[in-house]
């Protein structure tokens, strides 16, 4: 547990919507419910409890806003013993009814036992619905009064990826702060300066993180993941190259090499006042479709860097810098247009993954396919 909680001081490549909560916050908007969308990985859970931070402080700094760090609600909340502020996870696939309300033997709704009561520790209770998007109809329609009319101690902070896939309803009833992908260049350098990764590695990184600062951020912390991405990374190589009985054997490489992506096979943590943990089942089947479609990211970064080299030659500008070589002898097995019809097969099979196809199934209809239009 980090020693004080987390400010906006603290995030990075998010200046635009830091600056707008700030603002927000400086004229007095510190209550009702706040909606941010943005893609995953790129900041909205760690601005959401700096938000939290801020909202809940007893003596927040005021130019320019920010939790002060030092007071009974901000370290207990940087201990995770806050119970004003609270996150609520998706139960399985979904985030229910339940989880806010009591209903019959589910006796542990979050908002039934909080929502009356003003906070005794900081100024406000927060709560945070990590994943709005998954709001099942009932969920979402139980909160819409809450949401319009929040008592004035409570601040309601709803995340989810795009706009679009939060009912109207909801949309309509919170302010948006929308936060974006970082420029690579830019958060390579954050990367090397804040986390001292060597330049080129940072490169790499920012690339396969898609600007995404929170996945940058825990490729570059994880002792591991450098090395597990190259595995996957090699898995793609061969799958790329593939021909005639080999295919099957590469589709069935990738998958294992998608299982060793062990650092995204872990759910993020929660704090103690969450909602009741999603079975195992579900939280195994939803890592392994994490890290299948990580996989299929990874043979689409090479997909795109084989298509730069066959397109500009081997100077091209390459994310997998330290495989340019071996890229280079993928590359010459397509035409730069069969290049993109494989990049397009790979981003059909990823959206499948997403669908909860049958990874078995999917990879190795990928791999044949991929085959088949080398040969073309
Ligand atoms: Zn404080």
């Amino acid at each position: 547990m980090p020693e004080a909680p987390l400010t906006f001081a603290q995030i990075a490549g998010q200046e635009s919507a830091v600056a707008v909560l700030r603002r927000t916050l400086a004229d007095g908007g510190d209550s009702g419910s706040f909606l941010f969308t943005g893609p995953q990985g790129c900041g909205k859970t760690t601005t959401a409890w700096a938000l939290a931070a801020a909202v809940s402080c007893l003596a927040p700094r005021i130019d320019p806003y920010d939790a002060c760090t030092e007071c009974d609600a901000c370290k207990r909340l940087s201990r995770g013993v806050n119970p004003e502020v609270s996150l609520v996870q998706p139960a399985g696939d979904q985030t229910q009814i339940w989880q806010f309300w009591d209903r019959e033997g589910k006796p542990r709704g979050i908002l039934q036992h909080a929502l009356p009561y003003s906070p005794s520790i900081g100024r406000k209770r927060v709560f945070i619905v990590e994943r709005a998007d998954t709001l099942t109809e009932g969920a979402a329609n139980s909160l819409l009064k809450v949401l319009e009319e929040p008592p004035h101690y409570v601040v309601f902070i709803l995340l989810a990826p795009h706009a679009g896939r939060v009912l109207p309803t909801i949309l309509s009833r919170c302010r948006m702060v929308r936060f974006g992908a970082m420029p690579l260049a830019g958060l390579a350098e954050w990367l090397a300066d804040r986390h001292a990764v060597a330049a080129d590695r940072a490169a790499t990184l920012a690339a396969l993180a898609q600007g995404c600062v929170g996945t940058a951020q825990s490729l570059a912390s994880s002792k591991t993941a450098y090395g597990e991405i190259g595995v996957c990374t090699d898995a793609g190589m061969a799958l790329l190259s593939a021909s005639g009985l080999g295919v099957l054997r590469c589709a069935e490489a990738l998958r294992q090499a998608a299982k060793g992506l062990k650092f995204l096979g872990d759910e993020p943590p929660a704090p103690a006042a969450a909602a009741p943990a999603p079975d195992a089942d579900n939280t195994k089947e939803r890592a392994g479709r994490r890290q299948m479609g990580a996989a299929l990211d990874l043979v689409a970064v090479v997909a795109r860097d084989a298509l730069a080299l066959s397109l500009v030659g081997p100077g091209a500008s390459i994310v997998n810098e330290e495989r340019r070589s071996a890229i280079l002898a993928v590359a010459d097995r397509r035409q730069p247009r069969e290049w993109i019809t494989a990049i397009d097969q790979i981003a059909v099979a990823r959206r499948r993954v997403d669908m909860n196809a049958n990874p078995a199934i999917l990879t190795d209809a990928l791999a044949v396919t991929l085959a088949a239009s080398a040969q073309r």
